[in-house]
């Protein structure tokens, strides 16, 4: 029988609390009575830094309910500081761990097929949104474009999978040996190259409170997600600069061609070729200049080279 954590942020969500809290306890329930998870199971919500009183309705919680557990952090530090806080804490009494977002707005269905799977040898098993009609439009559209944008640039995710996840006690203990500063989670997870599955995900309305994610928190974690991953933006830069360079060329033609027809203006010629010929250096030289320091950013990192399955000894 395992011992199960779920790992779920909290920042400034009081209104949910109570209500997230009650149905997880049902679920909870009904995994020890049928022997799925053990009696040693929590659930451990983080408060991520909230300005409203969510920290004292956990604690409230806890005193009520042995399998309500908390931690606090000092100030707001982001949901995946915040999910790796309560990873990091609980990695070394439970055995696998589920992350959920406070509101329970995925599929409370989906973490008994996720323990099956994880029963199964997955040591990470993704939940993929199938349905996400409760999310509004603009939401939903910017997300699997960004998804999209993600795998052209060579970053390594799942496609329409956010932070709800199982992960085994390895998958986590190689996880916190990724030291980086900008955590996006859903890029560093697939680099673990560990066994995994998939689950569906019905995606349901928040049912109180909003939503934390402004567009300026999405646009930084997408930003994070691909120059975390991918230096291929400044190819990019290196291609437009190749680009400028074909439209000097035209340019010089034109110019040799308003030389020989006589209508150039005095001084035209020089100045509008140089302004493309350097415009197209600069660029290459920048996005050659970017892949060096991309490199750098890879170094600094320190990521893991390698994790090891098993050793035979
Ligand atoms: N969250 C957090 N810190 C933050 C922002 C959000 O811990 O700075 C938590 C939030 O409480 C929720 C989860 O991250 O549990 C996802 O946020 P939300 O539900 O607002 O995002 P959405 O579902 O709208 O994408
Ligand atoms: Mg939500």
């Amino acid at each position: 029988m395992i011992t199960l954590a779920t790992i779920s942020p909290c920042f400034n969500e009081e209104e949910v609390l109570p209500d997230s809290v009650q149905r997880l306890s049902t679920l909870f329930d009904r995994l020890i009575s049928q022997g799925v998870i053990s009696k040693e199971s929590r659930m451990v919500f983080v408060n991520d830094g909230s300005s409203d009183s969510s920290w004292d309705i956990i604690t409230h919680l806890h005193n009520a309910n042995k399998h309500v557990c908390g931690i606090n952090l000092t100030t707001n530090r982001g949901h995946q500081c915040a999910l790796l806080a309560g990873l990091t804490t609980a990695v070394d009494w439970a055995d696998a761990f589920i992350t959920i977002d406070a509101d329970l707005q995925d599929d409370l269905e989906a973490i008994p097929q996720m323990i099956e799977h994880f029963e199964k040898g997955a040591e990470v098993v993704y939940g993929v949104k199938v349905q996400r009609e409760a999310d509004p439009l603009l939401k939903r559209m910017s997300a699997e474009a960004f998804y999209r944008l993600q795998r052209a640039m060579g970053v390594e995710s799942i496609f329409n999978h956010a932070d709800f996840r199982l992960l085994s006690k390895d998958a986590v203990k190689m996880l916190t040996q990724y030291e980086e500063r900008n955590i996006y989670l859903r890029g560093i997870i697939p680099m673990l190259g560990l066994p995994s599955a998939t689950v569906d995900d019905v995606i349901s309305e928040r049912s109180a409170g909003q939503s934390k994610y402004n567009l300026g928190r999405m646009l930084a974690l997408a930003i994070d997600g691909i120059t975390s991953f991918s230096v291929k933006p400044m190819y990019g830069v290196i291609y437009l600069g190749l680009v400028f360079l074909v439209i000097a060329l035209l340019i010089g033609i034109n110019v040799v061609w308003s030389l020989i027809t006589g209508v150039a203006v005095h001084g035209w010629s020089s100045l509008i070729l140089s302004v493309w010929i350097v415009g197209a250096f600069m660029l290459i030289c920048m996005g050659i200049m970017g892949l060096y320091i991309g490199r750098i950013y890879q170094e600094v990192k320190r990521r893991p080279l390698y994790h090891i399955a098993k050793i035979l000894i």
